[in-house]
């Protein structure tokens, strides 16, 4: 069909829906034909559409039918664009499905090699604006391999998917449809993810930590469903902290293994992964790592010289392998400093133990330096967890006279809890370091998260920097 109205190999097609069973079509036709898919997220508002559009120009869109009319809004901004398809008969678009019928059904006369840009995936924008992560064919097959040699997925697995495919986790799926497994896809909606698991007999569940998290804290009764089918959860995207783990284990009655894993856009995602088993969870051998090194890469800690760290010291989290994007779409400057001989840089600090586990301490960005000391916000947030009344957490560093940085922690507490700020103070006081512990307290109700269930770190300091 694209072929057809006179797009060449290399050019870009945008597409806008929710979770759908096209979307995957999407993904597949898009880049059989050689063209490159720019899938976007269904929440952007219309500045934000418009950013990510002219920054790859694609010449066509297909567009979901509630999102129409903020296509329509802004036409005039996006002057790439020449063909507008959409999903339901709607003024100015063609239609795909009647534009699908006109195509031939044979496979396009493309060549295509692994190098070949197949996606530009959009980074959620938690850290800067947008970045466009150009991914290859050759980056979403290694994924795949590293993927499913993990997770040993089979064409027998029934596999939940309550994730948001416009993000690099829709790459994911298409490597792990390659195992020929039944792919059961939608949003995530805490309601619905036991319902779910009963009715089609799911075997194994993708998604990241947050809406786990989220599930483990909602007050849905899990003991009303049948959740025997389920002996695999695939996570990752932020640590997985033991309590929320321990918590999952005892509610699905058969789950085996949780795979745990550190995961980045740019490395198509998986960088490591590695399975925490039942008996790790009973004996208390989890101590939230996040796995260890995927097949086909090879990861290092170094310092900001470059130079290697040994075992058990802090540095940046390097990686190298067939699943390393090609680069950040027409950013040079970014891609020098991110991309050094062939190491990804990924801006996240860790170190490995002697047994090759990877330990992710935090983001550099999130890092806190509180007098002369660093504080990582996810260490202060899993001791934050561990709080009976806290549902959720979130802990930044805010400017301070005397401190340069305190810090400060944002929480939601369980529903019917009550805790005032110098209890969890206290709390924190019993199991961290002074320079660790919270200077003060803030209560939300719910903390902004993005689609994949990232807590928006700078929304929360939006407020302090004011
Ligand atoms: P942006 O790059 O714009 O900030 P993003 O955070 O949504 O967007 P993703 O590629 O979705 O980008 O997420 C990758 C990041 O998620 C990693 O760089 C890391 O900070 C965090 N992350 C992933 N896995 C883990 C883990 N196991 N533990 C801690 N952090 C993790």
């Amino acid at each position: 069909m694209l072929l057809n109205l006179g797009l060449e190999k290399g050019d870009r097609v945008a597409f806008l829906d929710k979770t759908c069973p096209w979307y995957l079509e999407f993904y597949y036709g898009i880049t059989l034909g050689g063209l490159v898919a720019v899938p976007l997220n269904y929440r952007l508002v219309e500045r934000e559409l418009i950013y990510i559009i002219n920054n790859c120009r694609p010449k066509a869109i297909i567009v979901g039918s509630e999102y129409t009319n903020i296509i329509d809004s802004i036409r005039s901004h996006i002057p790439t664009i020449k063909h507008f398809i959409s999903m339901e008969p709607a003024d100015g678009y063609m239609l795909y499905e009647s534009k699908i019928k006109e195509s031939s059904p044979l496979e396009p006369n493309v060549e295509i090699s692994a190098k070949d840009l197949a996606v530009i995936s959009y980074t959620s924008g938690t850290t800067s604006m947008p970045k466009g992560v150009m991914l290859s064919h050759g980056n979403i097959s290694a994924n795949a391999a590293n993927e499913n040699l993990s997770v040993c997925i089979t064409h027998d697995d029934i596999v939940y998917y309550p994730a948001p495919l416009f993000h690099v986790m829709g790459c994911m799926a298409m490597g792990m449809l390659a195992t020929g497994c039944t792919l059961v896809f939608e949003e995530y909606k805490a309601e619905k993810f036991y319902e779910r698991i009963q009715q089609e007999s799911i075997t194994k569940v993708v998604t990241t930590a947050g809406p786990l998290t989220m599930l483990v804290n909602s007050e849905i009764n899990y003991k009303q469903y049948d959740l025997s089918s389920l002996r695999t959860v695939i996570t990752g995207g932020s640590p997985m902290p033991g309590k929320i783990a321990t918590e999952l284990f005892n509610i699905l009655p058969n789950l085996e293994v949780m795979y745990v894993s550190f995961a980045q856009t740019e490395a198509s995602p998986f960088i490591t992964i590695d399975a925490v088993t039942r008996q790790d969870i009973l004996e208390g051998r989890y101590n939230e790592h996040s796995g260890r090194e995927v097949f086909l890469t090879r990861v290092k800690i170094v310092d900001d010289q470059d130079n290697d760290l040994p075992v058990g010291h802090r540095g940046e989290i390097i990686a190298r392998g067939p699943n390393v994007m090609l680069g950040y779409w027409e950013m040079p400057e970014e891609n020098t400093q991110t991309l050094r001989e062939g190491w990804l840089h990924t801006n996240d600090i860790g170190y490995f133990d002697s047994n090759g586990y990877l330990y992710v301490v935090d983001r550099k960005k999130d890092m806190i330096l509180s007098g002369s000391e660093n504080v990582s916000s996810k260490e202060v947030e899993s001791v934050l967890y561990q709080h009976p009344a806290i549902a959720d957490a979130a802990v930044i560093g805010v400017s301070d006279e005397k401190w340069g940085e305190r810090v400060h922690a944002v929480i939601v507490l369980k529903s019917g809890q009550q805790e005032d700020p110098e209890g969890i103070i206290k709390f924190c006081r019993e199991n961290l370091a002074g320079y660790k512990t919270p200077r003060s307290i803030e209560f939300i109700s719910d903390l902004p998260r993005n689609a994949t269930g990232k807590v928006l770190k700078n929304r929360l300091r939006e407020k302090y920097k004011k």
